[in-house]
């Protein structure tokens, strides 16, 4: 998982800056990379390191990178990997037609069959980026324009992808045909930008146009925007954007994050009630759900976990003993409100169970009487190769034990999940979405 940016300004001369501060408000969406291209007269230039946006650039690096159109990316290490900082984008290449600089999200479902034929016809790879693939499959176009070697590179690609193309002209935006991914459209002043979500546009200062639909490919350039293919059959957004991806402030696909979780909250609540004193949200991305949880049930909401903002997600890290090690200082109990209650804590999904285990123990050992866990996603049952990094199914606790086996294993007094549908009534039914982690029906075979 990934978060994307990208500004084309035919008059500001530094734009790295506005990308620098887009990257921030997508930080949530990957925290093991950090990097941003941009182009002076036809002439790339990037940086990219591994590390949060704020320690990778500093301020002489920010001053280095000048030109009118820039893109950027922070990125989720899928795997050990995605630690090395040849991993990290946007992927700078150059070609027969001049420099290419490419950021994305998503996977590529076909990576290894096009790699392999592309290795076979003699294309060298640096990295094991998904994007390198990308940038061959143009660089076999090279006698067609920019425009239609794009079209037909992606038109060979199956899996799911956002991406933003900086060439020395412009920008260019994709969205894979089931729109897994999202991508916005968005203007600032004059100028166009483009990010994986629309909270970006809020600290860049841009203002949301629209979101790139499925299948669509634009370009940004002295002219103007123009969209130059589109091709889709059913849209598929993946579902996990509303229940935990995306910010409660972006809005995906037109749909208000926030809202779908208040939704989803409520749901819940009508599916599955419980008696309880207070309900309490597991920090971040349980919270909205558990305040909708609270207005339909009547039940007060209040802060039950504090957490420490200073360090990252505990699902976003890597490996399960730095997982381990970063909900020990991550999380705290407010006593004063947990002591001797009961409990209904509200969380977005259950994953491996030992988030959500050691919460409902910091929650007992702090007092409180009974702890019912609610949460507003189904069981994840199956493991996701479109794009987010779910463990194995071997390692997915919904996909080895029942909910009464889970519920005794976290140590909850009850346990109960959002249905699916009840889930897709609150985000949306009418975007259409993927939903295979927790039905192993994908849009796209592996
Ligand atoms: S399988 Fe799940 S996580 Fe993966 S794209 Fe589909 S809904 Fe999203």
């Amino acid at each position: 998982m990934s978060g994307i940016a990208g500004i084309y300004s035919r008059e500001k001369t530094h734009v790295s800056q506005i990308i620098y501060y887009g990257l921030y408000g997508i930080q949530h969406r990957g925290q093991m990379s950090s990097g941003i291209a941009v182009n002076n007269n036809g002439f790339i230039d990037y940086f990219k390191d591994l590390g949060l946006v704020h320690e990778v650039f500093p301020k002489e690096v920010m001053d280095r990178l000048r030109g009118n159109i820039a893109i950027g990316q922070v990125r989720y290490a899928f795997s050990d990997e995605g630690k090395d900082v040849k991993n990290a984008e946007p992927l700078v290449v150059g070609y027969r037609r001049g420099a290419l600089a490419i950021v994305h999200d998503g996977s590529i479902v076909n990576f290894s069959k096009l790699r392999d034929r592309l290795e076979d016809n003699g294309a060298i790879f640096q990295s094991d980026l998904d994007a390198e693939v990308i940038a061959n499959l143009i660089a076999r176009h090279h006698r067609d324009s920019m425009e239609e070697a794009i079209v037909k590179a992606l038109e060979e690609v199956v899996g799911s992808y956002a991406l933003v193309v900086m060439t020395k002209d412009g920008l260019i935006g994709a969205r894979d045909p089931l729109g897994i991914k999202p991508l916005s459209l968005g203007r600032f002043g004059d100028d166009y930008v483009l990010a994986s979500e629309t909270c970006a546009f809020d600290t860049m200062g841009a203002e949301f146009i629209r979101d790139i639909r499925p299948g669509e490919i634009i370009v940004i350039d002295e002219n103007g925007i123009k969209s130059i293919y589109e091709k889709s059959t059913h849209r598929s957004l993946c579902l996990f954007e509303s229940i935990y991806f995306a910010r409660p402030d972006s809005k995906v696909d037109g749909k208000s994050v926030y809202l779908a979780r208040i939704e989803a909250g409520r749901i819940l609540a009508k599916e599955s009630p419980v008696d309880a004193d207070i309900v309490i949200g597991a920090p971040d991305s349980g919270i909205v759900a558990a305040i909708g949880y609270a207005e339909e049930s009547g039940i007060p909401y209040a802060e039950g976990i504090i957490k420490n903002r200073y360090v990252g997600r505990t699902f976003i890290q890597p490996t399960q003993e730095l997982r381990e090690q970063g909900v020990k200082i991550k999380l705290n109990v407010l006593k004063e409100n947990v002591e001797g209650k009961r409990l209904i804590l509200v969380d977005d999904s259950i994953i491996r169970g030992t988030t959500i285990k050691r919460t409902v123990d910091m929650l007992k050992k702090a007092g409180a009487k009974e702890v019912h866990v609610r949460i507003s996603s189904p069981p994840v049952t199956n493991t996701c190769y479109l794009g987010m990094d779910t463990p194995n199914e071997e390692n997915l606790v919904a996909a080895n034990m029942s909910v009464q086996d889970i519920k005794d294993m976290i140590g909850a007094d009850s346990l109960k999940y959002i249905s699916l549908d009840g889930l897709l009534k609150a985000a949306g039914e009418n975007n259409g979405f993927c939903r295979g982690c927790f039905t192993g029906k994908y849009p796209i075979e592996r």
